[in-house]
């Protein structure tokens, strides 16, 4: 039996067989790549656009049967795919390489997707969403020269469902694999943004990133995913085995109870109402709020729109997304975050000045300066939208007055131009701001009293406080998630809030993990968002506490030394 440590992007245990989804790395494959005479120019230009002709084939095909299982955002994702391969770019940069390195069309089109691959890995992080795209499509291009370069070892489903193991997740295998056939997925690589990673969470399995697939797991292994606690556990004892169905049965019927109760508003034990809101990161979550019974969106994190493609969205577009969501609401209220652009939040079309260093440069207030005109049409679009119902705008990463100063004038741009343009919008849409750095926090009266509402970006704020990334297996490691210096700072802004009768919600991670919810509601929190996937559970958890009004939790959280400590601390409150 071995335990394995990874990184969760979705919830949940599963028992069961392993498949090991091995991609085959064609492009490694030396023997299919060749020089050839310059007389042999014209018949290799001719293989190549075959080539070409042969994925975007397939790829269409694919499109069709995916009509029937996706739906269109997950569905835009090969769409966008076929749009690659249909870029003349590609293509034509593949027949130079046969006219002026004698090599044939394999060859060229390996070369030309390794220089984009290459050029991609060199400008950082926030491309690796686009390498896993560039790589499938190049996988697409000379599997059709005849050789797969996924394989099935054996075809999944035909025995039952079972835990899907590969060293990464690539959107078209994802497409190979039907849901009712899939238990869990385990990858080494992932990213939690990536296309394949949005696929796989609309299968409603869990999914561990993190696992070194090729070295601990092969098909047929009997294994364990527990999304919950981020392991996986490879040919369990019988101990462990019982451990776990017991485990799978409280969850499921916890699940059954919380399914029964999930039309009730979210309110503690002793009766007072907690405002409970949604996380949406992509237009597929919003499928889902029609099932939920929340108080809005809290956090729309506008930076779905903005990546996996080559321009930005014009107005338009971007209008008619927001009036959707907006319509799709309610009337509950939809709070939408203008573009909040990071490290690995940056779209490959906008270009960094050199001396910017993007998390600790170009976030919040500078990037308007720099990207003005994207801010603005986002500020135009969404100023439109606020007519279909109630919009609330929010300000990513404001440290200051003067950061607060500079998306107003946006907006009061955006407002001037549609004025005198006859357009119509919410004169009084209100507006708030992400509390996630240190001068904010310690701020929070003053910049509260000028706006509407805040949110706090744990997340961030996390990072900035202790001075390390907020990647999480690092806090992990040495950091609790909710350190008490966090803690401390959580305080101070609950404090502002109440003084000024301001809403301030809790959007960042942390809002997810149940245990932390007796100290949240006994520091005074009464407003969260939270993403879809456990929004009922963590209503249900709220639904079973009554907050101590002494104090009390808080003066013995404050105790604890250590992370280790914490972790007993919280782990006695679950
Ligand atoms: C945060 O920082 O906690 C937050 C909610 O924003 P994001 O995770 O999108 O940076
Ligand atoms: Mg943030």
């Amino acid at each position: 039996m071995k335990i394995l440590k990874g990184k969760s992007a979705a919830n949940g245990i599963a028992q069961g067989i392993v498949f090991v989804y091995s991609v085959r790395d064609l492009s490694l494959d030396r023997g299919q790549y060749h020089t050839i005479t310059p007389e042999q120019i014209p018949d290799e230009i001719g293989r190549l656009e075959e080539g070409f002709d042969r994925a975007k084939n397939t790829l269409t095909k694919m499109i069709d049967i995916g009509k029937e299982s996706l739906d269109r955002n997950n569905l835009n994702i090969f769409n966008f795919h076929l749009e690659l391969l249909k870029d003349k770019a590609l293509y034509e940069k593949s027949i130079q390489r046969i006219k002026e390195q004698n090599v044939n069309a394999q060859h060229a089109i390996r070369e030309t997707f390794e220089e984009y691959i290459k050029s991609f890995k060199q400008k950082e992080l926030h491309f690796s969403d686009l390498i896993n795209d560039f790589v499938d499509i190049r996988n697409r291009i000379l599997e059709s020269f005849g050789k797969l370069s996924g394989r099935l070892q054996f075809p999944v489903g035909k025995e039952g469902p079972f835990i899907v193991a590969s060293k990464l997740l690539i959107p078209s295998m994802l497409l190979e694999i039907s849901r009712e056939n899939v238990l869990a997925f385990i990858t080494n690589e992932g990213s939690l943004t990536s296309h394949a990673t949005i696929l796989a969470r609309s299968y409603r399995v869990p999914i561990v990133f993190g696992i070194d697939v090729e070295k601990h797991l092969k098909t047929g292994d009997d294994v364990i995913v527990d999304g919950f606690s981020e392991e996986i556990v490879v040919n369990p004892d019988q101990r462990t085995k019982d451990f776990y169905s017991r485990k799978i049965e409280q969850v499921a019927k916890k699940e059954i109870i919380i399914d029964t109760t999930k039309d009730q508003a979210a309110m503690t034990k002793d009766g007072q109402r907690i405002t409970l809101k949604i996380n949406i990161n992509s237009l597929d979550e919003v499928n889902y709020i029609k099932q939920l019974n929340h108080d809005g969106i809290g956090l729309l994190r506008t930076e779905f729109l903005f990546m996996g493609r080559t321009e930005s969205p014009t107005e338009e577009e971007q209008f008619n997304i927001y009036k959707q969501i907006l319509e799709c609401s309610d009337g509950t209220s939809v709070t939408v975050r203008l573009l909040d652009l990071d490290t690995g939040k940056l779209p490959a079309y906008l270009t960094v000045p050199g001396h910017y260093s993007i998390d600790l440069g170009l976030r919040g207030s500078h990037a308007v300066d720099v990207f003005y005109d994207t801010y603005l049409t986002q500020a135009k679009a969404l100023l439109r939208a606020s007519m279909y119902g109630n919009l609330k705008i929010l300000y990513p990463m404001v440290s200051d007055n003067n950061d607060l100063q500079i998306f107003r004038r946006l907006i009061s741009n955006a407002k001037n131009i549609l004025k005198k343009k006859k357009v119509k919008f919410d004169t009084k849409v209100s507006e708030g701001i992400m509390i996630e750095t240190p001068s904010a926090a310690i701020s929070a009266q003053e910049l509260l009293s000028e706006v509407g509402f805040a949110n706090i970006g744990t997340n961030d704020l996390l990072q900035y406080i202790l001075a390390v990334s907020r990647d999480i297996s690092i806090i992990e490691e040495r950091y609790h998630i909710l350190h008490p210096s966090l803690v401390k700072f959580l305080e101070l802004i609950v404090r502002a809030g109440k003084k000024l009768n301001k809403e301030v919600c809790l959007c960042g991670a942390i809002a997810s993990y149940e245990p932390f919810y007796h100290l949240f509601l006994e520091l005074g929190f009464k407003s969260f968002s939270i993403p879809v996937f456990n929004f009922n559970n963590i209503k249900y958890c709220i639904n079973q506490i009554s907050p101590s009004k002494t104090g009390v939790l808080l003066t013995k959280f404050f105790t604890n030394k250590n992370k280790k400590q914490l972790d007993k601390f919280f782990a006695q409150l679950s």
